[in-house]
């Protein structure tokens, strides 16, 4: 292939094999990756520079903040990666209003960081490593979840440059489809920038992991739905279920948001009495950052190949417990993992921003490792698909229209659909998948 010609600002920001910092830069956590070029840009001037470059190549092109997505496409064979982790700044910018703007190349263990000192969180996910443009682009389930919401539930505002290379402040007064597609659908409108996010005041956290025998039949995890989606919202859980000898085991997960002793011990004993008999309880109070810790950070370098997909369920009925614990039980080895939603998610209207899932009160997130792979993962997803309602697109290996129709069903499919054409009319930010594929369906 031919060199590309970069334009002045960017001779310095390119990376391209051969290049010492290339092998730490070219892939993302679930993908070895071959980019032809990776452009580091550390503005907006330098983002749209690099957006024009992509265009006028032809080639494919990625967009990385973080490059934890599970579908590897923040990087590809042969084309451009459009990298914003230099623009990584976390700035208060409303110290009463506990507004804070966050770099989308930031990592989330660097913002819980920074705002512990002001005794501030923001719910994101359950790794430190994971990248603001990446989560806060599409939703952000994290460990307040039921006390918080999504982290897209509190961006005030997000500066994206657009694929025409206009560098917009989109919020609910300027622009407000682009700030509605901003949160839950932006990586097909436009390169976001920078986020201004509020805060919620808390600095420690309850942090329990319980573990029980489970029943075969999907009563503990019954049970645990029941308990949660009854719990005060301060307590967010999550429940993984495996084989345990010849019977199960679940690992139970509680979050209490907030540093009262006595209320953390109440909210998570309980947890204990859910399954066939307790096996262990151990709870502790620990700095938020803690959760989302710096220890997590490391370079991505394609070390976690594992296959995801997830269902939403509405609730847990005995007949999609029991399909959860045939999951768990399947031949194919395929990872469950449980999250409980409801509380502060479901305040608000579906139609409020492009995640429009906001009565649902469990996520099921299904992950295949090597040797297992998709064949396995589809195997088990199959058992849940009765029973599912809209998916999560962040934990989604393979974006392909299936996938988009769980994210994004009927009408607002229809609206993301639009808005992705109207600010991506050639398509640019859908050219490629990882596997070189159109990630959407075609406008
Ligand atoms: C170990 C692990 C734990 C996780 N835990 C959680 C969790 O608890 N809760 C949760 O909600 N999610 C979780 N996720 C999923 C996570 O939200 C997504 O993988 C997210 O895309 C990662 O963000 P990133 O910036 O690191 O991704 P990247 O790989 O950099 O990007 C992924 C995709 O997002 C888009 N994108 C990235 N940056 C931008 C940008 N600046 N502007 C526009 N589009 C952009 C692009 O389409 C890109 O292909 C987890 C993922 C992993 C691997």
């Amino acid at each position: 292939m031919t060199e590309l010609v970069l334009p002045d600002v960017l001779r310095e920001r390119a990376v391209r094999p051969g290049d010492r910092r290339y092998p730490l830069l070219r892939s993302t956590y679930t993908r070895v990756a071959a980019p032809a070029l990776i452009l580091l840009p550390e503005n907006a001037a330098e983002v749209a520079a690099a957006l024009e470059v992509a265009h006028d190549s032809g080639l494919p092109l990625s967009v990385r903040s973080g490059g934890h997505g599970l579908s590897g496409r923040s990087s590809n064979d042969g084309g451009i990666v459009l990298d914003v982790s230099a623009i990584d700044g976390v700035e208060v910018i409303d110290d009463g209003a506990r507004v804070i703007r966050v770099g989308a190349g930031a990592r989330w263990a660097n913002v819980a960081a920074a705002l512990a000192p002001h005794g501030w969180a923001i719910s994101s996910g359950d790794h430190g490593n994971v990248g603001v443009g990446g989560l806060a682009t599409a939703g952000g389930i994290g460990w307040l979840a039921r006390s918080y919401g999504l982290t897209i539930d509190h961006i005030r505002a997000v500066d994206v440059v657009l694929p025409d290379g206009r560098l917009v402040h989109a919020d609910a007064t300027h622009d407000p489809d682009l700030f509605w597609a901003m949160r839950g659908a932006g990586d097909g409108v436009g390169v976001a920038l920078a986020f201004e996010i509020e805060a919620t005041p808390l600095r420690a956290v309850g942090f329990g992991q319980v573990m029980v025998e489970a029943d075969r039949d999907g009563k503990t995890l019954r049970r645990w739905s029941e308990y949660l989606a009854a719990a005060p919202r301060e307590l967010t859980g999550n429940a993984m279920v495996f084989p345990d000898g010849t019977g199960f085991a679940a690992q139970f997960i509680a979050v209490v948001a907030g540093d009262d002793q006595d209320r953390v011990r109440d909210l998570i004993a309980p947890l204990a009495e859910l399954g066939v008999r307790p096996l262990d309880v151990a709870a502790q109070l620990v700095p938020y950052p803690a959760l989302v810790s710096t220890g997590h950070l490391h370079p991505n370098t394609g070390q976690q190949p594992a296959t995801t997909t997830n269902a939403l369920l509405p609730t847990l009925t005995d007949d999609s417990a029991r399909a959860l614990m045939d999951v768990a039980a399947a031949p194919g080895r395929t990872l469950l993992q449980l999250r409980a939603l409801g509380g502060a998610i479901n305040d608000v209207a579906p139609d409020a921003t492009a995640y429009t899932h906001r009565h649902q009160q469990v996520l099921a997130v299904l992950t295949q490792f090597p040797p297992g792979g998709g064949a396995e993962l589809d195997a088990a997803a199959a058992l849940l698909t009765p029973y599912a309602d809209g998916a999560y697109r962040n934990f989604e290996s393979r974006p392909d229209g299936v996938s988009f129709e769980g994210a994004f069903p009927g009408a607002t499919g229809e609206r993301v659909r639009d808005l992705h054409r109207r600010y991506d009319p050639d398509g640019l930010l859908r050219r490629v998948a990882a596997t070189g594929s159109a990630v959407e369906p075609a406008p």
